[in-house]
């Protein structure tokens, strides 16, 4: 599945496995992912598509 995922993620380049945020259309940080919020337009960050491997 991993290896599945990782080809899934490559081909569709702009849905990612991290987070983004919605308005900026950037990728969050760490801490961003943390605290679920955009620290530029201080939205709170959905978490979409998030299929991190433990
Ligand atoms: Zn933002």
């Amino acid at each position: 599945m991993t290896s599945t995922l990782a080809t899934a993620v490559r081909q569709t380049k702009r849905q990612m496995t991290f987070h983004c945020c919605d308005a900026c259309e950037r990728v969050l940080s760490i801490e961003e992912i943390i605290e679920r919020h955009c620290e530029r337009c201080n939205a709170l960050t959905r978490p979409t598509e998030v299929r991190e491997a433990a």
